[in-house]
């Protein structure tokens, strides 16, 4: 299903399969609007023509009503920002519970046993209100181990699907029994993304004993309610040799891609550091084997490692943000974990905090975070939003639409 969503330059374009995200112009977004209204094609010419004031090749717009006649939504966006360099958000990770079952011991979060003053059901309908009425169009929930909210998630979960939010959760994969993979699809979750950390000996030593079996067991689950899974893992020094042996586990149990990122010493995991640092000799050989894979299993898997990549533009505060447990908004979870963020939803509007906040601000005029940990945003990044701007796309684009990977 391809979604679009009114901006002030044109719209963006998401492909709710893959995430990926296009920017496209006036034109292009009010043809899409049309032919999602299902007017007729000679009708939409004219009045693309008259409103536009200016001629429509007519192959261009076959082809573009070929292409979306079928599978296209329009998000509302109440609120379109007049500032340029600020959109609304695409994606949310909502760190749904800081609570946890396992103790994994590269861990970037500090998770807890229990926690009385997380977000309750009121709280979350409220701001999934309000993520509704910006066009936001995917929610990732995270954790902790989400899965152990497991009755609220999925209230959440059903609220959120009716208002056609995109939904992933992404666990550790322990709970996720036949049952709970039938109540996960059943209120809308229909992606999932589960963490392996290699071959069994190596996922055990860092999740736990007996985990692999069980996560595996989880990804099975999954997949057999037609939820689709991805594998994360989280590639360090501990592991730096398991590549190959995670990508014949995807490719086992059939999940549709592997998304790889780097360990980061901060949480439980900065007690580890000797055991997880990579150093930069094999943190090159470990991109070399990556954008190797990434070449030998394209067809078969969707394979990302974007915090291994040196041009990668991280998208948190510009196309992304992250609410966490208690209700603090902030620019990524790594940033949460921190205790770095804008205010809270228990006293301010996501929207003001997302659109007016002094960090998200600074982040998108200046690239102003040092993200040591991550590695991800430079300087650079900040030419990841004006470049989306200055290569709009138009309908004769359309065989050229994937442009950012969200
Ligand atoms: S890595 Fe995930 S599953 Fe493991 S302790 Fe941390 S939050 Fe829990
Ligand atoms: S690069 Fe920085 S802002 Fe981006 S995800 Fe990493 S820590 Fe967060």
């Amino acid at each position: 299903m391809m979604i679009i969503r009114r901006e002030n330059f044109g719209g963006i374009l998401y492909d709710e399969t893959t995430g990926d995200v296009s920017f496209v112009d006036k034109i292009f977004f009010r043809t899409l609007e049309l032919i999602q209204k299902k007017i007729k094609n000679s009708l939409i010419k004219k009045r693309l023509e008259t409103e536009f004031d200016s001629k429509i090749d007519i192959n261009d717009l076959d082809a573009c009503i070929y292409k979306f006649s079928e599978n296209l939504l329009v998000r509302l966006n109440n609120y379109v920002e007049e500032k340029n360099n600020c959109i609304n958000p695409i994606t949310i990770i909502w760190i749904y519970t800081n609570i946890c079952n396992l103790h994994c011991i590269h861990c970037a979060r500090n998770c807890i046993c229990y926690n009385d003053f997380e977000l309750n059901l009121n709280e979350a309908k409220k701001v999934v209100d309000e993520f509704n009425e910006m066009g936001i169009f995917e929610l990732r929930f995270s954790g902790g181990e989400p899965l152990l909210r497991l009755d609220n998630l999925l209230e959440i979960g059903k609220y959120a699907n009716n208002l056609g939010f995109k939904l992933k959760i992404e666990t550790n994969g322990l709970l996720a029994s036949k049952v709970n993979s039938k109540r996960l699809y059943n209120a809308g979750f229909k992606y999932a993304q589960v963490s392996i950390e290699g071959s069994q000996r190596i996922h055990d030593i860092i999740r736990g004993r007996y985990t692999y079996e069980k996560a595996v067991e989880g990804i099975n689950n999954l997949i057999d309610q037609k939820i689709s899974v991805i594998i994360a893992t989280t590639i360090s020094n501990c592991n730096k040799e398991e590549i190959d042996n995670i990508i014949q586990i995807a490719l086992k149990f059939g999940v549709t891609g592997i998304k790889f990122t780097r360990y980061m010493p901060i949480g439980k995991g900065l007690k580890n550091i000797d055991m997880f640092h990579i150093s930069s000799t094999d943190e090159e050989k470990i991109k070399y084997t990556l954008l190797q894979a990434q070449d030998d299993y394209n067809k078969y898997l969707k394979i990302t490692f974007n915090s291994f990549s040196e041009n990668w533009e991280c998208p948190a505060g510009r196309f992304l943000s992250c609410l966490m447990p208690t209700g603090e908004v902030t620019v990524c979870p790594t940033m949460g974990d921190l205790g770095i963020n804008e205010g809270n939803i228990r006293s301010k509007k996501f929207r003001k905090l997302w659109s007016y906040g002094k960090l998200f601000n600074n982040i998108r005029d200046n690239g102003y975070i040092s993200c040591s940990s991550c590695k991800g945003v430079s300087k650079k990044n900040i030419n990841m939003f004006y470049q989306s701007y200055n290569k709009l796309l138009t309908i004769k684009d359309i065989s050229n639409l994937t442009y950012l990977n969200n």
